[in-house]
Formats: C-alpha cells, sequence, structure tokens
C-alpha cells in the first residue's frame, strides 16, 4: 500500500475564487458586507449578519495579531512530516476578521498570543497559499 504524499489544496467555490485569484497576485482580501459593512471570512455567498448578498472585497494590510496557536512537533500526517514543526494559528486582521492559517519564519518557542505578523504568500501547485510570519518593523522588503 502506497501513501498519499499529496498535501491538500483549496477547494475553491465561485464565492471564494476572489480571495484566491487575490492571493495569486500578492494580495489578502477581506470580503465586506456592502448593506451592514460587516467583514465576512470566510468568503460567502450571504453576509452572516444581514443575509444581504451584496458583498464585495477590501484589500488586507496584511498585518495582524496572533490570537491563539498550536504547533505540532510530531504525530502529523507523513505529507507533513518534511514541514515540522508545524504551526497553526488563528490570526486577527487589522481589517477585523480572525482567520486560521500557519505561522512560519518563526522558532515556535518565540512565538506568543498577542504578537504582531504579517502576511508571506507561499506558492503550492497553482494556488498562493496565505501564511504569517512574525511582523518585521519598519521597511516590510527583507
Ligand atoms: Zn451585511
Amino acid at each position: 500500500m502506497s501513501i498519499d504524499m499529496t498535501k491538500p489544496l483549496p477547494e475553491t467555490q465561485p464565492w471564494t475564487q476572489a480571495f484566491w485569484d487575490g492571493t495569486r497576485e500578492g494580495k489578502l482580501l477581506v470580503q465586506v458586507c456592502r448593506q451592514c459593512q460587516a467583514r465576512i471570512f470566510a468568503p460567502r455567498k450571504r453576509c452572516p449578519q444581514c443575509w444581504s448578498s451584496d458583498l464585495g472585497w477590501i484589500e488586507s494590510a496584511g498585518r495582524g495579531t496572533v490570537y491563539t496557536f498550536s504547533t505540532a512537533y510530531s504525530g502529523v500526517e507523513p505529507k507533513f512530516t518534511d514541514e515540522l514543526p508545524y504551526t497553526i494559528a488563528y490570526v486577527d486582521l487589522a481589517e477585523g476578521i480572525r482567520l486560521m492559517t500557519r505561522i512560519v519564519g518563526c522558532d515556535p518557542a518565540e512565538l506568543a498570543i498577542g504578537m504582531e505578523v504579517e502576511v508571506v504568500f507561499h506558492d503550492r501547485d497553482g494556488f498562493r497559499l496565505p501564511y504569517f510570519r512574525p511582523a518585521q518593523n519598519g521597511n516590510a522588503d527583507e
């Protein structure tokens, strides 16, 4: 029996396509309700606050803070052992949404709730996945 080493990819839907098109352009988009101004994540067909389908997008500055996180040091599926330690986090964006993501570029022992983080895109099989790393103060370019 062979082990499937293929890492999963997002399954796009018509209402998430703009989000993934945005990441391909290096933009982190946040869905916004044009009726009640609610910020929405994950993208939906209708506003969860007022049920309007009049939804649009704003571009996030890509900065936020760590709400909580968990790091796996072992015990993941074989397809992910090359990425250990593997940190999953909830990040609160400045634009008012909370998204589940990954933290990279950081020793997990240095990570803390409330830490400022910024988006960094990782290419995988035609997608650009929005991960986060500790915010680089000052010039964002490395
Ligand atoms: Zn609404």
